[in-house]
C-alpha cells in the first residue's frame, strides 16, 4: 500500500510525520479503529498513543460523536450559509473556556494560528511577533521558523519558499527563557504586535512551562501594548475544560484551538475578548473567510465533543490519573534496566526523553539520543504499542484505554528495555 502510495503522494503521505522518516521503516496503514485500540491493514491490533495527534481524547470512533456526524450528514454537508449549530457551539465553548467572548471556525489548526496572528497585527497595528524555538503552530509562512515537531524531525527548521521578509518579522525566542524574550523586545521596541505560545509546549516532547514563565508573558504583553495568544490547539479541551489558560490561572488575549474541538474532524477556531474579535471581517477590518467554514458534519463532531467534556468533567481528572500511573510505571521500568531517561507529563500529556539533564526547552529536547528513541519506537510497535515516530512528539492519552491496556504498555517497555 504505501508502494502505491509513493507514487501518487509527495513521500506516500499527506502530512511529512507519518512517513516513519524520524524512526526508520515504512508507515501502517490503519483499516479502523474503537476506543483505545487501532486495526491495522496487515490485522494487527495496535494500542493508540497517538489519538490522531490528540482529538480522540474519548477514544476513536465514540459513539456520540459518530451518531452526531451521521444524522447530520443525512441532511446535507455544507452550505456555505448560517446554520443554527455553529451558534450552539460557539456558545458551549464560549463558556467552557476564560477570558473568551466570540469565537470564530476555521478547519484547521494552522488555519487558527495563521488568522490569529493577523488579527493581533491589525488590532496592534505592529508587525514583528514572537515565537519560541520548538513550537509548532501549523505550517503557515510566519511559522515555519524553528518549528518543533515534524520540521525538526527532518532537521529542516526553515523551509525554502518561506520569504526573507516573512521570516523577519518572526523574532526567536527560547521556550522558558523570560530575559531572552525581554531582550527581544527591548531590541524591537513597539513593533511586536504579539507573542504566540503553547502553554505548554507540545511539539517538541512535552515540556511544561515553568513557575513565573507565563505570567512573566503575560506581565510583559500589558506593559508593551501587545497581545498575548495562547495556542491550546493541543492543550485546548485537554489539560481542562478552559485548557492552559485554567489549568495555571493565566488569561491569553487570543486563543487558538484544533485538535480536540473538532471531535475528529478537520475543524480549528480562534477565539478572544469582544473588543479584540470585533476586529474581524465583516464587523472589522481584518479580513478571514472560510468556504467550509463551520460545516455542519464538523460543527457535529465537535458539539458533540464538547458536550461530552462539559457534562462529564471528572474526565480531565481521570485522564490526568491513568497518565500519571503510566509514568510512574514506564519510568520504574527503564529505571531498572539502567536507561538514561526523563519523562515530561502535564496533564494527559507525556513524552519519554532518552536524555539525563531536564527537558525544558528546544536545545534540551535535541540532545535525546535518537538512536535508542528508534529502537524504543520500533519495539513497542513489535509489541503492540503504536507511539509517534518522532523523539519530538507528546503521546496522547485517551479515556478509552483501561487499566489493563496500561499495564499492558508497561509490560511492553519491560520487553524493550532489555533490548535498549
Ligand atoms: C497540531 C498543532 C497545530 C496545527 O494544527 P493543524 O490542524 O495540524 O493545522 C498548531 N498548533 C499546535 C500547538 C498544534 O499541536
Amino acid at each position: 500500500m504505501f508502494a502505491e502510495a509513493e507514487k501518487v503522494i509527495p513521500g506516500g503521505v499527506n502530512s511529512p510525520v507519518r512517513a516513519f522518516k524520524g524512526v526508520g521503516g515504512t508507515p501502517i496503514f490503519v483499516k479502523e479503529a474503537k476506543g483505545a485500540y487501532l486495526y491495522d491493514e496487515d490485522g494487527n491490533r495496535l494500542i493508540d498513543y497517538i489519538n490522531s495527534w490528540g482529538p480522540m481524547i474519548l477514544g476513536h470512533a465514540h459513539e456520540p460523536v459518530v451518531n452526531a456526524v451521521i444524522e447530520k450528514a443525512k441532511k446535507g454537508t455544507s452550505f456555505g450559509m448560517p446554520t443554527e449549530i455553529e451558534t450552539k457551539i460557539a456558545e458551549l465553548a464560549v463558556s467552557m473556556v476564560p477570558n473568551i467572548d466570540k469565537i470564530r471556525f476555521v478547519n484547521s489548526g494552522t488555519e487558527a494560528c495563521m488568522s490569529a496572528v493577523r488579527l493581533a497585527r491589525g488590532y496592534t497595528g505592529k508587525d514583528k511577533i514572537i515565537k519560541f524555538a520548538g513550537c509548532y503552530h501549523g505550517h503557515s509562512d510566519s511559522f515555519l521558523i524553528q518549528a518543533g515537531s515534524g520540521a525538526s524531525t527532518f532537521g529542516t527548521p526553515n523551509s525554502p519558499g518561506v520569504t526573507k521578509g516573512t521570516a523577519k518579522d518572526t523574532l526567536l525566542a527560547q521556550y522558558n527563557n523570560i530575559d531572552n524574550v525581554k531582550a527581544l523586545i527591548e531590541a524591537n521596541k513597539g513593533k511586536i504586535a504579539c507573542i504566540i505560545i503553547e502553554p505548554v509546549a507540545g511539539n517538541m516532547g512535552c515540556i511544561p512551562p515553568k513557575e513565573g514563565f507565563l505570567q512573566g508573558l503575560r506581565t510583559l504583553c500589558d506593559e508593551n501594548d501587545m497581545l498575548l495568544i495562547f495556542d491550546e490547539v493541543m492543550t485546548g479541551f485537554r489539560l481542562a475544560k478552559g485548557g492552559a489558560q485554567e489549568l495555571y490561572g493565566i488569561n491569553a488575549d487570543i486563543v487558538c484551538f484544533g485538535k480536540v474541538i473538532g471531535g475528529g474532524l478537520p475543524v480549528g477556531a480562534f477565539a478572544a475578548r469582544n473588543e479584540i474579535m470585533n476586529y474581524l471581517a465583516p464587523l472589522g477590518p481584518v479580513y478571514q473567510a472560510g468556504t467550509l467554514s463551520g460545516n455542519p458534519l464538523a460543527m457535529a463532531a465537535g458539539l458533540a465533543m464538547l458536550t461530552e467534556l462539559n457534562t462529564n468533567p471528572e474526565v480531565f481528572k481521570r485522564l490526568e490519573d491513568k497518565t500519571a500511573y503510566l509514568h510512574e510505571g514506564i519510568a520504574k521500568v527503564l529505571t531498572e534496566n539502567s536507561i538514561t531517561h526523563t519523562i515530561n507529563r502535564v496533564g494527559s500529556m507525556i513524552s519519554v526523553h532518552f536524555d539525563e539533564a531536564d527537558v525544558v526547552d528546544f536545545d534540551t529536547a535535541a540532545k535525546g539520543n535518537n538512536d535508542t528513541f528508534k529502537k524504543f519506537f520500533h519495539g513497542m510497535l513489535n509489541a503492540g504499542v503504536y507511539i509517534a515516530p518522532s523523539a519530538f512528539e507528546t503521546w496522547f492519552i485517551t479515556d478509552a484505554l483501561s487499566y489493563e491496556d496500561l499495564d499492558f504498555t508497561i509490560e511492553a517497555v519491560k520487553k524493550v528495555a532489555t533490548a535498549l
